[in-house]
């Protein structure tokens, strides 16, 4: 084997620090006089030192890269046996190997060489003409320096994704154990609520206002409960992409009046005078219905909450041909909401605090996230605006295009 572990006799023996470090060289090169130059130049340079073996053969180079662990590879573009990029690409398809970075070096090599040397994976390409000791040295610390970069970038985005897959995997467990407590809870509670429910009509015997006004007070408390598993349960479909859009071409007209049927009795109860503008005809559009009533409920919930009694919402639907759109925007005269928590309405489990907290408690800050990812469902916007003490308006905005006024669209 002809392998050289290249002494210079005239080259000074300098004395390097120990805590410096050593980069081990593997030289691939068939002319003796270049390999012996190389070693002279790396020896001269004081930092970082260089501990070079030297090869006359891509065989050779890989019997030893086999052997030994080495930070880089300076390979002759042109070798007896293979050329420098095949070296690449033969220690590259290596499963026993795990190849350093490599520059490729030659003698009369131009842009083409340097260009399929690149190609092939060369951490760089030197032509040999224009060598120097201090251009070697810096080339052997650049090339290894980026593969280190490299590697602990690799090292860290496996981290990432291994991090991201143990993320994933509790927040699925999170939301199994949602979905568990929710059915679990949900049958005993509506178990509970029947029961209040037939004392309150008497079924089991007479009670008097105040025991009437208790068991009112009991049965909201169950219709809040259940109405927050319901939002948690739905939160967790949404995020475990589970609910599917069933659109049918339908009327908006229909959705408004089924939605102000659902709140009526909150409507009576405070008192809230109720405006209904619809500026223009809106033809019937593909939509799900129960999920565009499931938003404008929430939306109508919202504001008939935040609105103190004797004020008023008003209800606008217009058609905008040219955007191709419909807008259904709620209008309240309720406690509105500052611009710094405007910006987070939609975001999830957020909720006002401060003087809103006589509005508190009917939710679980979920109800208006759960609103805007249905919307997105439907590639719809929702936005917001507010006056702090003046009132809020939430607007929905829905595409209704040609295609989903007159064939059914492909289902979500
Ligand atoms: P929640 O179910 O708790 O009401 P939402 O996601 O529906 O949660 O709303 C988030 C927060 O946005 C509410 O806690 C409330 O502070 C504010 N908000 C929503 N709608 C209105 C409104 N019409 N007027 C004033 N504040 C509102």
């Amino acid at each position: 084997m002809n392998l050289a572990y290249l002494q210079d006799p005239v080259a000074p023996v300098l004395d390097v620090d120990s805590d410096e470090e050593t980069l081990r060289v593997l030289l691939i090169d068939d002319d003796p006089a270049y390999r012996h130059l190389c070693l002279r130049y790396l020896s001269n340079v004081e930092s970082p030192s260089f501990e070079v073996v030297a090869t006359s053969t891509a065989a050779e180079g890989l019997v030893e890269l086999e052997a030994n662990e080495f930070d880089c590879l300076l390979v002759d573009y042109a070798l007896p046996d293979l050329s420098g990029t095949q070296v690449i690409r033969t220690f590259q398809n290596s499963s026993s190997i795990e190849a350093p970075p490599t520059i490729i070096m030659t003698a009369d090599g131009g842009e083409s060489a340097a260009a399929e040397a690149v190609r092939a994976g060369a951490a760089d390409f030197l032509p040999k003409r224009v060598v120097s000791a201090q251009s070697l040295a810096r080339a052997i610390q650049n090339a290894v320096d980026k593969a280190r970069l490299h590697k602990s970038a690799a090292v860290q985005s496996r981290e990432l994704q291994h991090a991201n897959e143990q993320l994933q995997a509790k927040n699925e467990e999170i939301q199994r154990f949602y979905q568990i407590v929710s059915h679990e809870v949900k049958t005993p509670l509506a178990a509970a609520r029947e029961f209040i429910a037939l004392t309150l009509d008497g079924i089991a015997g007479p009670i008097v206002d105040y025991q009437k006004e208790i068991l009112t007070h009991a049965l909201d408390s169950c219709d809040q409960i259940a109405a927050q598993f319901n939002d948690l349960i739905e939160m967790t479909r949404l995020d475990a992409k589970k609910i599917i859009l069933h659109k049918e071409k339908s009327s908006l007209d229909d959705v408004v009046t089924r939605c102000f049927a659902s709140v009526s009795m909150a409507i009576d109860a405070k008192n809230i005078y109720v405006k209904k503008r619809i500026t223009t005809e809106i033809p019937p559009f593909w939509f799900d219905c129960n999920r565009i009533i499931q938003v404008i409920s929430n939306l109508l919930g919202n504001a008939i909450k935040y609105t103190e009694p004797g004020g008023t919402i008003t209800l606008a639907i217009s058609h905008d041909a040219a955007a191709e759109s419909v807008e259904i925007a709620i209008s309240d005269t309720g406690c509105g909401i500052a611009p710094s928590d405007l910006a987070q309405v939609f975001d999830r489990l957020y909720q006002v605090d401060g003087e809103g907290d006589d509005y508190m408690g009917a939710g679980l800050g979920l109800g208006l996230s759960i609103a805007q990812e249905i919307v997105a469902l439907h590639d719809g916007e929702i936005s917001a605006t507010s006056v702090k003490g003046e009132g809020s308006t939430f607007t929905v905005r829905l595409p209704i295009r040609q295609s989903n006024l007159e064939s059914e669209e492909t289902m979500k």
